[in-house]
């Protein structure tokens, strides 16, 4: 069996390794020149991690997970919202990771052989039969996995009339600030707008901003620095340590539910199958359950029953994910005084039996 793979990002590059795993023939076609990820951080939740144990390759991050930092959610003076019993859920569910993204791909990247990357080949239509055309000619596969992000050429090329993704209403600043004594994983929320940090293994501190703004808005370093001045510490030093060129921005979307994941020879994952809120840290995790599950169903069921097994698997789960996440963040993004006012004083009052309930599902997941 031979697979093609369009996009070699964390969803695309862990299929190729999850299929060459089991013998099966991958060639990856990525329009970038070079495979790699933006210079942000990136949570690796429990189940990511599991489905990296899967490929063999947890243990390179597990490496790299810290001793229980506190975490949980703050309001803008520093009181604690939400404060997580972090060891409780790791001896729940299992340890978690925060790791540049880079560093991500560079594992996947080293477990596919060299021959099977083709970077700067960017995908231009997919046919249900298998057929490939992009920049470098023509190719056909007997599976084509579309892996190619949010935009997904696949995806308009097999389903031409489904409505676009959405844009949720928030705006995302993702940057990593130097190393400097900060020894919680924290988001703060304040309104319309939240605040983000994680420690990182190496000491670097991976940041997040999240505020509603019109799609399209361009908002610089210094408007953050001056919203976020009087926001607890450490967040007006993590602004204030980092260059503008550093800072990534990027608008939210979240795709509508997909009728299925499946075309003929055809199948999508990861975020071009169903782009999610960053709200719970799992459009990477869930990228990387796919790729597992589908090496799974097409090594032991063959092309045609092996896809419909992978939609069948995989469609409810994500799809129950990407409501989960946006709902979650909801909150974070009210603006009127009363709402806040009562979520401020309403969340330290759940109890944690309520916490650790909503993430068993997510959090629990085996192949
Ligand atoms: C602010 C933010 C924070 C996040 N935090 C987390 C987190 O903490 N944990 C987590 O699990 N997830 C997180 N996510 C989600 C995560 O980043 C994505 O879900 C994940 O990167 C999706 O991977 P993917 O491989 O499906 O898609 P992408 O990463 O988008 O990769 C798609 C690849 O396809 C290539 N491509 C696109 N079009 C073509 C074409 N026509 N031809 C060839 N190649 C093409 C692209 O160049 C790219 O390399 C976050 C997302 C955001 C926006």
């Amino acid at each position: 069996m031979k697979v093609i793979i369009v996009g070699g990002g964390i969803g695309g590059l862990a299929t190729a390794v999850a299929l060459h795993q089991r013998g099966i023939q991958v060639e990856v076609l990525e329009r970038a020149a070079e495979f790699t990820e933006v210079g942000a951080g990136l949570s690796i939740q429990p189940n990511g991690l599991r489905a990296l144990d899967a490929l063999g390759l947890g243990e390179h991050l597990r490496a790299g997970v810290l001793a229980g930092p506190p975490a949980g959610i703050r309001n803008s003076r520093g009181d604690w919202l939400i404060r997580n019993d972090v060891d409780d859920l790791k001896r729940r569910f299992g340890p978690w990771v925060t790791v540049h993204r880079a560093a991500l791909i560079g594992l996947l990247r080293a477990a596919v052989p060299a021959e099977a990357l083709r970077p700067g080949t960017a995908v231009q239509e997919v046919r249900p039969d298998g057929t490939v055309r992009h920049s470098g000619g023509v190719s056909t596969a007997d599976v084509v996995v579309g892996a190619d992000g949010v935009h997904s050429v696949t995806r308009g090329s097999l389903w031409p009339s489904l409505s676009s993704p959405r844009y949720v209403g928030y705006t995302t600043w993702r940057f990593i600030a130097p190393p400097q004594p900060v020894e919680e994983s924290v988001e703060t929320w304040g309104r319309g707008e939240r605040f983000g940090y994680l420690p990182m293994p190496d000491g670097r501190i991976y940041c997040y901003v999240m505020a509603n703004a019109p799609a399209g808005s361009d908002i610089g370093l210094n408007e953050l620095r001056e919203r976020f001045a009087r926001w607890h510490r450490p967040i007006p030093a993590l602004l204030e340590s980092v260059a503008e060129e550093a800072v990534l921005q990027r608008d939210t979307h979240e795709l509508p539910k997909l009728p299925t994941y499946v075309s003929g020879n055809v199948a999508l994952l990861g975020d071009a199958a169903h782009a999610m809120t960053p709200n719970l840290g799992q459009g990477a995790c869930q990228a990387l359950e796919d790729a597992v599950t589908l090496a799974h169903t097409l090594d032991t069921l063959g092309p045609r029953a092996g896809l419909a097994a992978y939609d069948r698997a995989r469609r409810p789960r994500t799809q129950m994910i990407v409501r989960r996440s946006r709902q979650v963040g909801a909150p974070a993004h009210w603006t009127s005084t009363p709402m806040t006012t009562l979520r401020d004083a309403a969340l330290p009052l759940l109890p944690k039996m309520f916490f650790n309930r909503s993430l068993t599902p997510t959090y629990t997941w085996t192949i």
